[in-house]
């Protein structure tokens, strides 16, 4: 199981009204990282209130809920998960009582050794009400034989592999760390006399939080009433932090690394053009996602810039719909072309990237209907041939059509005129990081967290050439 997720921390040292409201509108900002629920708990001293639910950050809120939940410190999450595991149980913060008292705990990334802590929890007669990494790290600082919470927190932590951004508070102190090598985002912020945690700058801009700096990979933040201090939990010289958060996954409007997501998807388009030059009429963007990258295409090439698809916003990232047949009628549902821009036109269409192939293909047909006369389609990402262990939702390598066909063969199967895919060297230069302190899985298959032999077995089944004979 694999969750997308957004985080958020909150310590106010003059014990400033409404904090809740302030997590509330920081999850908002951080919705497109999961849209199936969303909870906050808050601590006042003396206890931890919960109020979580399934469904939209503004569904699941109101004032008289988030008027419960006072306190002068608070943690936030918002959550996508693959279907199965969407049950209101998997909702996160955890909230749990352990002998240093109630703790709750939020958590975007994925570890790779759930089943194995948990085996282990089992056996010391734990049990678990749902599936989620957060209960499975209450559960271990809750049995831990440390006397001293901190202690039971940082030995526990050390049993964690995976990508793991975390957000936790006491009764009364608010911690925040990053894996060792800081797959996950999150920022540091503050506004007023209050620190702020969030997985993504857009969430401290919402509530007028000064971007401070990302917590570091390996770094341990801790809030409390004497003030902030930090420590390095853990020491990794590779830092790897995902690049699907550059290309996909965060807000256009957030900075991760130094580096705006907006403008870093512009010059992945222009490096695009570049590569992959094309004599054409118009270009482009699959909305939201792709428009960035279509606009740098669009600038290098010098081919004029178009609205040639309308996505309807109030439906969701079509990888939500279960079954195959259900997403292929939620690319419908998203996007309608504009026939009277299309019409007789050669056409440049760019998205951010292609995972199953089910959209592409999709868009392609749309446009033709509408009346482009060629279709060329080009992605501002190289193909993904591996899944995603560290909380991108990503599908199997069996579903994953870069992994079992040729460029060529996606070309024939998404029925573009021409197909082509940023190189892994252009996207490195475009996002302006160092090669060694991101992670590539995605792209390369070199997972900077070894994944256990279990979790790649059924994904390995599947090399390449073996789909082909099946699409
Ligand atoms: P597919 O139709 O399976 O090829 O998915 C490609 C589309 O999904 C592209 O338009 C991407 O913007 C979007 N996308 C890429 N990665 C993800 C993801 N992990 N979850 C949801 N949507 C994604």
């Amino acid at each position: 199981m694999r969750d997308f997720c957004g985080v958020f921390g909150i310590y106010s040292f003059s014990r400033k009204p409404e904090l809740a409201k302030l997590a509330y509108f920081a999850l908002f900002a951080l919705q497109h990282r999961g849209q199936e629920c969303a909870g906050i708990a808050a601590a006042d001293g003396t206890d931890i209130k919960l109020f979580k639910k399934m469904g939209l950050v503004n569904q699941v809120f109101n004032e008289e809920n988030l008027k419960n939940l006072d306190g002068h410190l608070a943690i936030g999450h918002v959550r996508y998960s693959t279907t199965g595991s969407s049950v209101i149980e998997n909702a996160q913060p955890v909230v749990m009582d352990t002998k240093f008292g109630p703790i709750a705990i939020a958590h975007n990334g994925n570890l790779v050794n759930t089943d194995d802590l948990k085996n282990e929890l089992k056996g010391r007669g734990l049990s678990f009400i749902g599936t989620t990494d957060s209960e499975v790290i209450a559960a271990l600082i809750s049995t831990s034989k440390e006397e001293v919470f901190e202690q039971a927190l940082l030995a526990s932590l050390s049993k964690l592999q995976g990508a793991f951004s975390i957000v936790i508070i006491t009764r009364d102190k608010l911690f925040a760390f990053r894996d060792p090598q800081g797959i996950r985002p999150l920022c540091l912020g503050k506004v007023d006399d209050a620190y702020v945690f969030a997985s993504e700058t857009c969430a401290l801009d919402i509530i007028g939080a000064r971007f401070l700096r990302e917590v570091g990979n390996g770094e341990m933040v801790v809030v409390e009433k004497e003030g902030l201090r930090s420590k390095t939990w853990s020491f990794s010289e590779r830092e790897a932090m995902c690049i699907f958060e550059h290309i996909y996954f965060a807000r256009p409007d957030s900075v991760l690394h130094g580096h705006n997501v907006y403008q870093t998807r512009v010059a992945l388009g222009k490096y695009l053009a570049s590569e992959y030059p094309v004599d054409a009429d118009m270009v482009i963007g699959v909305p939201e996602s792709g428009v960035p990258a279509a606009i740098g295409f669009a600038e290098e090439s010098k081919i004029p810039y178009g609205e040639g698809l309308i996505k309807n916003r109030y439906v969701g990232r079509t990888f939500i719909q279960p079954s195959q047949e259900i997403r292929e009628l939620g690319v419908r549902l998203k996007l309608n072309p504009i026939g009277d821009a299309l019409r007789g036109k050669k056409v440049v269409v760019v998205d951010d990237s292609i995972v199953r192939g089910t959209s592409s293909r999709q868009i392609v047909k749309i446009l033709r209907d509408a009346g482009a006369r060629e279709v060329h389609f080009r992605i501002s990402s190289p193909p993904i041939i591996g899944s995603c262990f560290y909380g991108i939702d990503t599908p199997t390598r069996a579903e994953l059509i870069a992994a079992n066909l040729s460029i060529e063969g996606i070309r024939k199967y998404i029925d573009a005129d021409t197909l082509g895919y940023l190189s892994v060297k252009s996207m490195i230069r475009a996002v302006g990081l160092p090669e060694e302190s991101v992670c590539l899985a995605c792209f390369n298959g070199n997972y900077p967290v070894r994944i256990p032999e279990k979790l790649t077995s059924l994904n390995l089944l599947f090399d390449k050439g073996v789909m082909s004979d099946v699409m």
